[in-house]
C-alpha cells in the first residue's frame, strides 16, 4: 500500500487503531483543493539546483535559478506541508490549518533565502581602502535552522578582523552573517562560512568569528537542556596565531 493510500485508508492518520473510521466517515480525509498544483515531488525536486556539500551555492546559475523559481518552489512546499499535516494525523482542511501550508512555504522560503544570495554581491560597493587595526562587531543577533532537524538555533555572532589595507562597511558584516544564517547548516559550519567569506572578500591579516547559540533541537527534544549555550569559533591568520591582536580580540569580547 502506498503512503498516500494508507493515509486515505486510515483516515489521514498514521495508525492501525481498531477504532479507526472508514474513509467515508472520517473527517480527516484530505480532498485536493481546486487549483491545487499536483506536483510529482521527486520529479519537480530533481529539476531544482542544489547547494554543494558545505551548504553553499557558489555558482551564479544555482543562485539565480533558485531566486527566479520562488513561485514554483512555494507551490511545491505547500503541497508537501499538506502531506506532513496528514501524516501527523491532522486535517489540512480544518479552519485553523487551511492556510498553514501557504504560511509554512512562505516562512521556509524566507528562512532559506540565503541560498539565492551571494555575499560578494552585497558588499561590492562597501569596500574601502583604509589602514586600520582590529575591527570587531559584537553581539550581532542571528537565527538559523539546523540541518539535522530543521529546527531553529538562535544566538549571537561576534565578527572581527585585522585589515590588510581595506575595510568593509560595518553593517555588511551583519549582512554576511544574515546571508549564511538563512540556510540549513550546523553552527560549526556557519562560523566557518562567515569567516571564510570575509577572508575571501577582504584578504585581511586575520579573521575571528565566534558564535554563541542555543538550539531548539536540544531544548525541545532529546536532552532538553534549556540553558545550554554552544560556542563555536573560526580563527585565521594573526587572530589564530599567538599575537597581540588575538589578545586584544578576546579582551574586547570580555572573554
Ligand atoms: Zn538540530
Amino acid at each position: 500500500m502506498s503512503l498516500e493510500s494508507h493515509l486515505i485508508a486510515s483516515g489521514g492518520l498514521c495508525s492501525n487503531n481498531n477504532t479507526m473510521k472508514s474513509p467515508s466517515e472520517s473527517a480527516f480525509v484530505y480532498r485536493k483543493r481546486e487549483n491545487e498544483t499536483n506536483y510529482d515531488s521527486d520529479t519537480a525536486l530533481l529539476e531544482l539546483p542544489a547547494a554543494d556539500e558545505k551548504g553553499l551555492c557558489r555558482d551564479a546559475h544555482t543562485i539565480n535559478n533558485l531566486g527566479s523559481r520562488n513561485e514554483e518552489r512555494k507551490a511545491l512546499l505547500e503541497s508537501i506541508a499538506r502531506r506532513i499535516l496528514q501524516c501527523l494525523g491532522e486535517d489540512p482542511t480544518r479552519e485553523g490549518l487551511v492556510a498553514t501550508p501557504e504560511r509554512f512555504a512562505s516562512a521556509m522560503l524566507y528562512l532559506t533565502e540565503g541560498y539565492s544570495q551571494d555575499p560578494s554581491d552585497v558588499v561590492e560597493s562597501a569596500i574601502f581602502r583604509e589602514n586600520s587595526q582590529l575591527v570587531l562587531v559584537k553581539d550581532i543577533e542571528i537565527c538559523s535552522l539546523c540541518e539535522h532537524h530543521m529546527l531553529p538555533f538562535i544566538g549571537k555572532i561576534h565578527i572581527g578582523y585585522v585589515p590588510n589595507g581595506q575595510v568593509l562597511g560595518l553593517s555588511k558584516l551583519a549582512r554576511i552573517a544574515s546571508i549564511f544564517s538563512r540556510r540549513l547548516q550546523i553552527q560549526e559550519r556557519l562560523t566557518e562560512n562567515v569567516a571564510l567569506a570575509i577572508e575571501s572578500i577582504l584578504k585581511p591579516q586575520g579573521v575571528g568569528v565566534i558564535i554563541e547559540a542555543t538550539h531548539m533541537c536540544m531544548i525541545m527534544r532529546g536532552v532538553k537542556k534549556s540553558n545550554a549555550v554552544a560556542t563555536t569559533k573560526w580563527m585565521t591568520g594573526v587572530l589564530q596565531e599567538d599575537t597581540a591582536a588575538k589578545k586584544e580580540f578576546y579582551s574586547l569580547l570580555n572573554r
